[in-house]
């Protein structure tokens, strides 16, 4: 959704939101069921997951990519990719299997003082931590009614507000 301003090779070549440290668990991408049902038993990619169902206020709607029995060592800075990376290639899901969470990454639906926001996440290594205008113009000329329209119908990918993630609206 953001290869305007992202381009694809730059993505390809990072694979910065692919991978999780410890304390980035939160950010690990949300599932709807019926993917997971496809996911989670022998599939055309050849890779099952293993998921953990994501609660939220209307229960269990999404399944949550479990990563935390794949850390090695005790070092906190350790990352461990998603399950469908692939070192060259990339993510080897289909644009349907992919979670809407990474369609729109680095931008995050989030719950601030009761209201849904876009806020950028500072930490992508293409955008970097402040949003450009053009990616500002970018959320407000309709991709932003668009992922609230989305986090409308799938609450589950709304994360609550944290400090630092500017807001783009
Ligand atoms: S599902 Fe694909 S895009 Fe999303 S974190 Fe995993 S490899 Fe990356």
């Amino acid at each position: 959704m953001l290869f305007s301003i992202l381009s694809r090779s730059a993505c390809a070549n990072c694979k910065f939101c692919c991978s999780f440290r410890r304390q980035s668990l939160w950010e690990t991408p949300l599932f709807s069921l019926e993917v997971v049902e496809k996911l989670n038993h022998p599939n055309e990619y050849g890779i099952m997951g293993e998921f953990a169902a994501a609660e939220t206020p209307q229960g269990p709607c999404a399944g949550r990519l479990i990563l935390e029995d794949k850390y090695r060592t005790d070092d906190p800075e350790e990352e461990v990719p998603c399950t469908f990376l692939d070192p060259q290639k990339g993510c080897i899901l289909k644009g349907e299997d992919k979670p809407f969470d990474c369609s729109i990454w680095p931008l995050r639906v989030m719950r601030k003082e009761g209201e849904l926001v876009i806020a950028l996440t500072p930490t992508c290594p293409a955008i970097g931590v402040a949003p450009s205008s053009k990616l500002s113009e970018l959320v407000k000329s309709g991709l932003g009614e668009k992922i609230l329209e989305y986090a409308q119908v799938h609450p589950y990918i709304v994360k609550e507000y944290r400090e630092g993630f500017p807001v783009l609206m």
